[in-house]
């Protein structure tokens, strides 16, 4: 590995060159696109590198190990959002700490994550989570339940619903995976052209260390990227242990 890519600071700047080079290759917009570092398992000393080498954005998947890295990342403008699979006891202490849920996987989820904000007096900004691949593994919603549950969604007033989130099934090349992320684009269309009055779908949270090119290309205005840039995780995660 040579010193660049051996530390935070040079991966950082390598995924964001790679993003930018995939943005002009979709003829988009690279600030469009925003990197979110998903920082489950790293220490606060290394997200406070990551941070001062440009992140703004970070992604914790479990309450209990994100609350107290909240209270000590002592950085300024910092936007936290949680990414992982959330248990309907926590969502009260999810709610308002983090900008944006992306893992919202149910309705009974979003009624949860509506009466909790209701009770802080906020609204809570939260994506909606599909399950594209049908994995019995993963949560979210199946893509043909999201449209159906739409109208329900429509009236949880203190949800600020702002498009979908996905994580494709593992896939042998990160091409093989570009089917997914046109699909999690396409069904974002059609919920759109369904006309919601309080749902917004512009956002999409798609693509990982080893696919996040082929999502923005597909579109991905979020993409979730840990390993590429904290190198690999020691043990295998899960975020119910
Ligand atoms: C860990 C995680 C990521 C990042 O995965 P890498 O392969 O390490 O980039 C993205 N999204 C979610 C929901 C995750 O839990």
């Amino acid at each position: 590995m040579d010193s660049e890519l051996g530390t935070i600071a040079g991966r950082v700047r390598a995924v964001f060159d790679e993003i930018h080079r995939a943005a002009v290759r979709a003829g988009r917009a690279p600030d469009s696109v925003r990197l979110l570092a998903a920082s489950k398992t790293v220490t606060v000393e290394r997200l406070r590198e990551a941070v001062d080498a440009g992140i703004r954005h970070l992604g914790e998947n479990r309450v209990q190990e994100a609350l107290p890295k909240i209270e000590t990342l002592d950085r300024e403008g910092v936007v936290w959002h949680f990414i992982g699979t959330l248990q309907r006891r926590k969502v009260k202490s999810v709610v308002g700490r983090f900008e944006t849920i992306h893992s919202v996987d149910s309705l009974a989820l979003a009624e949860e994550i509506d009466r909790q904000a209701k009770a802080a007096g906020l609204k809570q900004r939260v994506l909606l989570e599909v399950n594209l691949g049908g994995e019995s593994s993963k949560g979210g919603f199946a893509p043909a339940a999201v449209a159906a549950a739409l109208p329900a969604l429509n009236q949880l007033e203190q949800l600020d619903i702002r498009g979908l989130m996905a994580i494709p099934p593992p896939m042998p090349t990160a091409e093989d995976a570009r089917p997914y992320f046109r699909q999690l684009r396409e069904l974002a269309q059609a919920l759109t052209a369904q006309g919601c009055r309080n749902i917004n779908m512009q956002e999409l949270s798609m693509g990982m260390s080893h696919d996040y090119a082929v999502a923005i290309e597909e579109g991905a205005t979020y993409v979730r990227v840990g390993t590429a840039i904290f190198g690999a995780r020691s043990e295998p995660y899960h975020d119910h242990t």
